[in-house]
């Protein structure tokens, strides 16, 4: 009888060793394979976290040059969620939670309600811009002071209304037509301003000198006058508007105190930025003058008729009390040159007189006309 015998009873022996061995081997080799698995996961995932931290580093430096600027695009990619995370308070951690769930429900749910929720409440606490997806939302830090600290003058402790008068002002010199300008108004003995941009060589140095020491008053226009780049953010503006303060000053020995924007104080360029960037301006005592005459003499189509017209009609039919005149004295403005003695004439039979404006003259402005 087999079943019962010693035989068999090695046999049952030797099986279930046998079947102890097998097991052993097929769970170490299949924990085996779990763990090698769950290592590579885990270096996936570090992997990721790191590149979710250093993009959100990014995103979030980005943010902090970009003045607190916050995008809501249309349609949103990864990218723009990392800024507007950030942008509205979630930490590294919160962003790398959602993303190594992956969970498609989830993203999907948390950016269609809560994220939009947070940014909501972010937003809405911009004083600036509006809160419509698509569109740029400003931030005001209202504190520029960090840029050019020193740049700040006395601002006028009032301003005088002048009647019957018209400022000439001319932008974009010094320039050679500048130094023709300079004779016709000495003939006249008229003051006017020039709002300047850089002079680089030694003779437009020379030139802006001279602008000072006939008694003109000289102001602020631009170093670059590149729009995309002064209107870029404050930043860029404030940049450029202390670079030209000091150029001026270096070049001329005066500080100047008044400025005119590059396309006026408000313009396409800098439509979302201009409040701050006048906000800023004035708190560093700068007064700023837009016009209510212009020659349009920048246009491609200027004849001699037109800029005259433009100005001695204007102010003509107009009846105004006061006329800030806006024409150009570039190197390329041969034709507004020949234009400003008959201007001055007509315009004195008229019964104004020609001023150089100063701070204290009130400022005719685009957002604040009177
Ligand atoms: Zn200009």
């Amino acid at each position: 009888m087999y079943f019962g015998s010693v035989k068999f009873f090695k046999h049952l022996i030797y099986t279930i060793i046998i079947g102890v061995i097998i097991l052993a081997i097929a769970s170490s080799i299949f924990f085996g394979i779990m763990y090698l698995g769950k290592l590579a996961k885990c270096d996936e995932l570090e992997t990721n976290v790191g590149m979710l931290e250093s993009e959100l580093s990014a995103a979030n430096d980005k943010i902090a040059l970009d003045s607190k600027k916050a995008y809501v695009p249309a349609s949103p990619t990864i990218d723009d969620f990392y800024l507007l995370m950030s942008a509205s308070g979630y930490t590294a951690t919160d962003v790398m939670e959602f993303f190594s769930d992956n969970e498609t429900d989830e993203l999907e749910e948390f950016f269609g309600d809560e994220l939009d929720r947070r940014l909501d409440e972010y937003l809405s606490t911009l004083p600036v811009g509006t809160t419509d997806s698509g569109t740029p939302n400003t931030h005001d830090t209202s504190d520029y002071s960090y840029i050019y600290p020193d740049v700040v003058v006395e601002p006028p402790s009032e301003y005088l209304i002048e009647k019957n008068t018209v400022y000439l002002t001319f932008d974009d010199g010094p320039s050679e037509n500048t130094v023709d300008i300079l004779k016709i108004l000495d003939k006249y003995d008229i003051k006017a301003t020039f709002f300047v941009v850089e002079a680089k060589t030694e003779r437009q140095k020379e030139i802006m000198r001279q602008i000072v020491d006939e008694g003109h008053t000289i102001g602020i226009h631009s170093i670059s006058h590149v729009y995309n780049k002064i209107y870029a953010s404050v930043e860029s503006y404030l940049e450029d508007l202390c670079n030209t303060y000091n150029h001026i000053y270096e070049v001329t020995g005066v500080k100047p105190n008044i400025l005119r924007f590059p396309g006026g104080s408000i313009n396409n360029y800098n439509r979302l930025i201009y409040h701050q960037i006048i906000a800023e301006v004035t708190r560093r005592g700068f007064v700023y003058y837009d016009w209510n005459v212009s020659g349009e003499d920048a246009t491609r189509d200027a004849t001699w008729t037109t800029i005259y017209n433009n100005i001695v009609k204007s102010i003509e039919n107009s009846s105004t009390e006061r006329a800030i005149v806006l024409l150009h004295d570039s190197g390329d403005k041969d034709l507004t040159v020949t234009t400003v003695e008959d201007i001055i004439q007509d315009v004195s039979a008229l019964g104004y007189s020609f001023k150089p404006l100063n701070n204290n003259v009130k400022p005719i402005n685009f957002s604040y006309r009177d």
